[in-house]
């Protein structure tokens, strides 16, 4: 088979929601809420399809939205954005990914990522012509190592791409780490693309972007989502931010990808990025809570897991179980358990590396987590 992306035409995520429709499986592959965000930003949804904005919203995306980016950024990080110039609204962080990449990179530019990274990095550095150099985080706490991080930049590397907190491993990287990144970004003159779609879902103190760092604005373009923060993952309203030279490339790549992003979304986004704190800090305390169920459940059953520190992924190791491929473990534990899994291999360069892991999803109701655990204890 020809075509740009014939190596990364198998899709893990539809595979495996596929496997879990067959055998009415839960599903803890995909990585998808089965609660719906508040109410009131249905509602406001609602109200602007009946307010009749059906048609192209701007390019750049609804003011109102720009606004709300720019003001929670301000509020929350202390970052001084111009919803005019520095930011753009995209069909989902996807898509913010995909034009970033290929506004900020040539054909030939090495772009450095966290190993394992979510699948979509390497597509989409190979849309751009760019190759992705991976860095692995070390296990078992999959951390970063900045040397590693230092080792893999070359003279033809253009971009670090960061995921924090990330995904699959649920990792977050400390102060210090970003500071030593932003060290090797100044020092390297790099440009940063930091996707930050679980910023929300942190469960020891608070997210802090890079681009807040002492010369770090300048060259990194933020990336977010309301999939995430708000529990809407199928709305498809995502964001990036940044200043205004690197956004309008941003911007130039993504009027001919998708042109622009659903414009009712786009009025209540711009509502829910307005909740108050209480909003977050009780999404997290939930999901905290999730979270302490799984890695218990879990490791009762034998997996090798340790609590993630953000997103809602958690990271087992098979190995214990007498299991020695993720993949093949996944395809067969849908029938065998009646429970749905990723398989990390697939966000690894080398898919040996990442073979013993997999990816349980824990954003569920606690009913359904016991469930999966109770059905993973009968079938495994
Ligand atoms: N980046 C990461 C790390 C993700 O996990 C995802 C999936 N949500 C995305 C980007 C894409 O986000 P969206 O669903 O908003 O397109
Ligand atoms: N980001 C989500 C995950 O990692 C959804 C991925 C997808 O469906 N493409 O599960």
């Amino acid at each position: 088979r020809r075509g740009r992306l014939a190596a990364h035409g198998h899709n893990v995520f539809a595979e495996m929601s596929a496997l879990a429709e067959r055998y009415d499986a839960v599903n803890l592959g995909q990585g998808f809420p089965d609660t719906a965000g508040p109410d009131s930003v249905v509602e406001a949804a609602v109200r602007a399809l009946r307010a009749g904005h059906h048609q192209y919203p701007p390019v750049p995306g609804l003011p109102a939205l720009r606004r709300a980016i720019a003001d929670h950024q301000r509020r929350r990080y202390g970052l001084d954005i111009d919803p005019d110039r520095e930011t753009v609204v995209t069909t989902g962080a996807s898509e913010a990914l995909a034009a970033a990449l290929l506004a900020l990179t040539s054909p030939g530019d090495e772009v450095v990522a966290l190993e394992p990274f979510y699948d979509s990095y390497a597509a989409c550095a190979t849309l751009a012509g760019a190759t992705l150099v991976p860095v692995r985080l070390r296990a078992p706490d999959f951390t970063l190592d900045t040397r590693d991080l230092a080792a893999a930049i070359t003279g033809r590397t253009r971009v670090l791409l960061l995921n924090t907190p990330h995904n699959p491993t649920g990792a977050v990287l400390t102060p210090g780490q970003l500071h030593e990144v932003a060290a090797l970004a100044r020092a390297h003159d790099l440009l940063v693309i930091s996707d930050e779609v679980y910023e929300h879902l942190v469960f020891d103190g608070v997210h802090q972007p890079i681009a807040a760092l002492p010369g770090m604005f300048e060259r990194t373009v933020t990336l977010s989502s309301a999939g995430k923060s708000f529990s809407f993952t199928g709305w498809k309203v995502g964001w990036a931010s940044g200043p205004a030279d690197l956004v309008t490339t941003v911007r130039e790549v993504k009027q001919h990808l998708s042109f622009a992003a659903g414009t009712p979304f786009q009025y209540a986004v711009a509502e829910a990025l307005r909740l108050p704190e209480e909003y977050f800090t009780a999404a997290t305390d939930s999901l905290r809570r999730r979270r302490d169920l799984m890695t218990d459940g879990l490791r009762a059953l034998g997996f090798d897991v340790r609590p993630p520190q953000g997103t809602y992924f958690i990271t087992a190791d098979i190995t214990p179980l007498g299991e020695r491929d993720g993949m093949e473990f996944c395809r067969a534990l849908p029938g065998r358990a009646g429970v749905a899994a990723i398989p990390q291999q697939v966000f690894y360069a080398d898919p040996d590396a990442g073979r013993r892991y997999v990816r349980f999803a824990f954003c569920k109701r606690e009913t359904v987590l016991r469930e999966a655990l109770d059905r993973l204890k009968e079938g495994l």
